[in-house]
């Protein structure tokens, strides 16, 4: 299979040693983490990998960037650097993409066009901000006394992100915590490490004072339990398993850090038996096979009314049976990778054997794809019932569960008896129910006859066990900002 060329500049940054970014400066460390490409298990790259002595260094230095140049610039300035810093992530946007193609895995167009393109647009939305901060005058009723409020940063933020989409998650966090003027301290996960590096670089190119964004790989249980235990740490903005952000909160007890949490997701999708087909089936086929399953808001239980199953399992055994599949950087583009890892692979794969053990029927795909790669069919399971692992647990890959139902309220109940909050969405064509499944459907995002749309101007969160805090837009900026109320007589 032929592959796209490697672009001179990331053949050059895999080839070098890649050190910790901190205080501006390049980090060696003993331990390193082999960084593996899933499309064909070798490893791309060594990458310093930070314990809790690093994890100290990085949140010290960026205690002290908070009081240097940093504090001093104007909010103009401010966000004229994040608006720079779009700049750059899209005239890099091709080296973006492929370095998350490489170690993701994902399709390299779909790298570059949606992941680099769209962290680039969450910074320049956010590069609005700096100038709209804004306090308030308090119409006290203490004689004699002005009150007002002050908007500031929270201080040194603990920012750390998962593997699914390496550079948008980042985007995601450092835009709206820079442009309140807080100092990061960002673990990416620690099987993508690549586009985090080089943003650290790029942001310093561009003009970002030392200190202020600080980059250190390293494993959860070491580099990432350390920095969400860290003292010095003010806040922690965590993107990952239920599983995870429970230790998080555990963690941050210590110093009563501010958390904010983006976790896991077992979405409910309904297709009822006045949905638009043509659209529904493709978008409740792409609802799950977007990003090859590895979201936390795919459509993972797709709720079918009894009277349409037949058409929409045919339709949704055809697209997968045509859906190519191959490396991330293959010059055909691919409409999905791998999966993550080898151990991603084995629990979706075991996932697929328990739909089946519980009396699922496989109409599309089922095993693995190959044997060099970590590839996985993608599969449809009909015939779900909702007590099964595979209609509750959230499975993270390729694999799309249906279930049939007959009655509005009964299916409204079924989506909702979910531990999960983070996304859930319909397909129909009567505005009342539209509306009425817009305010009976327990997720902070639902989508009606379209699905997985996000916009650095719209809140996207959990409900439940999905975590608490709202990204994107203003509510963003209140999870990285505090106030403080000013008293004078
Ligand atoms: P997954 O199981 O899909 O890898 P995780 O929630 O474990 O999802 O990973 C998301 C991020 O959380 C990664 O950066 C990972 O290193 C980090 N992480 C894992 N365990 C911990 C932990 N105990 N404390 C802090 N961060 C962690």
């Amino acid at each position: 299979m032929k592959m796209i060329q490697l672009l001179p500049e990331v053949a050059a940054f895999l080839d070098a040693a890649q050190g910790l970014r901190i205080d501006g400066e390049q980090i060696a460390t003993s331990e390193t983490i082999s960084v593996e490409n899933p499309s064909d298990c070798s490893i791309l790259a060594q990458v310093a990998c930070a314990n809790a002595g690093h994890v100290d260094q990085a949140v010290s230095a960026a205690r002290q960037a908070l009081t240097g140049p940093w504090a001093s610039l104007t909010p103009h300035d401010r966000g004229q650097l994040l608006w720079k810093l779009a700049d750059a992530i899209e005239e890099r946007k091709d080296v973006f993409g492929q370095l998350d193609a490489l170690d993701n895995g994902k399709p390299f167009a779909h790298a570059r066009d949606v992941d680099a393109v769209w962290s680039a647009r969450h910074f320049r939305y956010f590069a609005g901000w700096p100038s709209k901060i804004q306090g308030a005058t308090i119409p006290v009723s203490t004689p004699d006394r002005f009150n007002f409020t002050r908007i500031e940063p929270v201080g040194v933020c603990g920012i750390i992100t998962p593997w699914n989409y390496p550079t948008l998650m980042v985007a995601w966090k450092l835009a709206p915590a820079l442009a309140a003027g807080n100092t990061i301290v960002l673990k990416p996960a620690e099987q993508t490490p690549l586009s985090a590096l080089y943003l650290a670089d790029l942001a310093h190119e561009v003009g970002f004072p030392k200190g202020v964004l600080n980059v250190i790989p390293g494993y959860g249980r070491d580099a990432g339990a350390a920095l969400a235990a860290h003292h010095g740490v003010d806040k922690v903005g965590f993107t990952g398993s239920t599983e995870t952000g429970r230790r998080i909160v555990e963690a941050s007890a210590g110093n009563l850090k501010k958390v904010s949490l983006e976790l896991g997701g077992k979405a409910a999708n309904i297709l009822f038996d006045d949905a638009d087909l043509s659209k529904a089936i493709p978008g409740a086929f792409w609802a799950l096979f977007g990003n090859n399953g590895q979201s936390c808001t795919a459509g993972a239980r797709l709720y079918v009314h009894r009277s349409k199953m037949d058409e929409v399992l045919d339709g949704l055994q055809e697209l997968a049976n045509g859906l190519s599949i191959g490396p991330g950087m293959a010059q055909d583009a691919h409409a999905l990778g791998p999966v993550i890892s080898e151990p991603q692979m084995t629990k979706v794969l075991g996932y697929i054997e328990s739909g089946r053990a519980d009396g699922g029927e496989i109409v599309a795909g089922g095993a693995r794809q190959g044997n060099s790669g970590y590839f996985v069919q993608p599969t449809v399971i009909a015939g779900v019932r909702d007590d099964m692992a595979v209609a509750r647990e959230e499975i993270f890959g390729p694999v799309l569960c249906v279930l049939p139902f007959d009655d509005e309220d009964d299916v409204l109940a079924r989506a909702n008896d979910t531990v999960y909050g983070l996304a859930a969405g319909c397909w129909t064509q009567d505005i009342s129910r539209a509306n009425r499944m817009a305010a009976g459907l327990k997720a902070g995002t639902i989508w009606i006859n379209c699905w997985g749309d996000t916009d650095a101007a719209s809140p996207f969160g959990g409900m439940g066990q999905s975590g608490y805090g709202r990204e994107m837009g203003p509510d963003a900026l209140a999870l990285y900002t505090q106030t403080k109320s000013v008293w004078q007589g």
